[in-house]
C-alpha cells in the first residue's frame, strides 16, 4: 500500500500504478517556452528505486537540473508521466506550494542558506514552533548526523563550502523527506572533504532509508558514492546502469568518455592497432600497456600532471592516445614506446 504522507500529494482523478519502482517516468519531455522552444527533455523513461543512491550525469545542458525539477513538480511535462510510489506528482497547476511533500530539494549554490544567520536557525527554522523541547531536541540530532554540531552558533557565510553544502543538507533533512534531490552538491566542495561528506551521506542512507537522487557533471566524483546512475545526452537518457557496469561496459562512447576519459577510434583506426571491427570502439586510459623502445611505434607527445599518476598523449602520426603512466616510470617527451592493448570495448 502507498504510504500516505498527505493528502494533497494525490490528485483526486489519479489512480494509483502499481509494480512500478518508487520514481518512475514515462515518455517524459519538457519543452522551455523561451524566445526560441528548447526541448530540455526529450521523451525519456526511467525507475529509481528506494533506498538507493541515484545519480544523474550529464554534460553541461543536457537536461539534467530540469529533470530533477519535473521529479519534484517545479516543472510540469509537456509530454508522458512521472509518478511517485505510483501516483502522480502533482505540479504548480495542482498545488499551491510547489514541491512534492515526500521530498526535499537542496538546489544549486545555497540558494535557500540564510547567509547571515547562525547554522542553528537555519535549521531549527525549519520546524514548527509548537513543540519547542521538540524543535531543540531534532535541531541538535540533525547537527550531529551531519557532524556540524560544533559550528551552531556561527553563521553560514562564515563557513567553507563543504560546512554550508552540510547545512544546506541538514536544512532539508530535518522534516524527515523520503528523498532528497540534490543538484550538483559537491560543486563548491573541495575534492579533500568530498570524501568524508559522501561517506556521512551513505550512512544517512544505511541508517535512515533515505532515497537520494542526485545531479553532477563531473561523474567521476560519484562513481564511489552512487548505486546507479542515469546519463543524459543531449536532453535523452541514454543509459541506466550500476557504476562499475557502465564504466566497464558503456553502451555508448559518450559515457565511456565521460566516466573513464576513454579513447574512442573509429574502424579504421582500431584496425591500425591490429584490432579488427565493424563499429567504432573505446580503450580506456588504463588499459594501453607501453614500454620504452628505441624503435617504438609512438612516441610520447604530451604528459599532463595528474597528481597520483601522469597522463601520457602517446602518438604514431595518425592516432594519439591518452594512457596512464605510474608515478614510479618516467618517461619524457620525445621517448619511443610500443604499445599493447588489454582491453577495448565496442559499441553497436
Ligand atoms: P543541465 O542541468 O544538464 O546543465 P538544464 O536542465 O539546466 O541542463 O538545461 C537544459 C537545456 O534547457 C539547456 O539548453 C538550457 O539552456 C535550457 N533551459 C534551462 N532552463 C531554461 C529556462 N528557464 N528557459 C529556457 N531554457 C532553459
Ligand atoms: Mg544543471
Amino acid at each position: 500500500m502507498a504510504k500516505q504522507t498527505s493528502s494533497c500529494q494525490y490528485l483526486p482523478t489519479d489512480q494509483q500504478k502499481l509494480g512500478i519502482p518508487l520514481i518512475y517516468g514515462e515518455n517524459v519531455s519538457h519543452v522551455f517556452e523561451a524566445k526560441e522552444q528548447v526541448t530540455a527533455v526529450d521523451h525519456v523513461a526511467f525507475g529509481i528505486a528506494e533506498r538507493n543512491i541515484t545519480a544523474i550525469i550529464g554534460e553541461s545542458g543536457s537536461g539534467k537540473s530540469t529533470l530533477l525539477k519535473l521529479i519534484y513538480g517545479l516543472l510540469e511535462p509537456s509530454s508522458g508521466e512521472i509518478r511517485y510510489r505510483g501516483w502522480l506528482v502533482p505540479t504548480r497547476k495542482d498545488k499551491l506550494i510547489p514541491g512534492h511533500d515526500a521530498m526535499k530539494l537542496v538546489s544549486q549554490g545555497f540558494d535557500d542558506l540564510n547567509l547571515y544567520a547562525k547554522v542553528w536557525d537555519n535549521i531549527a527554522s525549519q520546524l514548527p514552533n509548537t513543540n519547542l523541547e521538540r524543535k531543540a531536541s531534532r535541531t541538535q540530532e540533525t547537527l550531529q548526523k551531519l557532524k556540524i554540531d560544533h559550528l551552531a552558533q556561527q553563521r553560514v557565510a562564515d563557513l567553507s563550502g563543504g560546512e554550508k553544502q552540510r547545512v544546506a543538507i541538514a536544512r532539508a533533512l530535518i522534516n524527515e523527506p523520503e528523498v532528497l534531490l540534490m543538484d550538483e552538491p559537491f560543486n563548491q566542495v573541495d575534492a579533500a572533504f568530498r570524501d568524508a561528506l559522501q561517506q556521512d551521506i551513505r550512512h544517512i542512507v544505511d541508517e535512515t532509508g533515505l532515497t537520494i537522487l542526485l545531479v553532477s557533471h563531473d561523474p567521476t566524483e560519484v562513481l564511489a558514492l552512487a548505486d546507479e546512475l542515469i546519463v543524459m545526452k543531449g536532453a535523452k537518457i541514454i543509459e541506466q546502469g550500476p557504476p562499475q557496469q557502465l564504466y566497464y561496459e558503456p553502451a555508448h562512447s559518450y559515457t565511456a568518455q565521460l566516466l573513464a576519459k576513454s579513447n574512442i577510434l573509429s574502424v579504421d583506426q582500431a584496425s591500425s592497432l591490429g584490432i579488427n571491427v565493424s563499429s567504432p570502439i573505446a580503450i580506456h586510459q588504463e588499459d594501453i600497456a607501453f614500454e620504452e623502445h628505441p624503435q617504438g611505434t609512438f612516441s610520447v607527445t604530451d604528459i599532463r600532471f595528474r597528481g597520483f599518476y601522469k597522463e601520457l598523449v602517446l602518438a604514431d602520426g595518425q592516432l594519439s592516445l591518452h594512457a596512464i603512466q605510474h608515478p614510479s616510470k618516467n618517461l619524457r617527451i620525445g621517448d619511443k614506446v610500443n604499445i599493447s592493448i588489454r582491453r577495448h570495448i565496442v559499441f553497436d
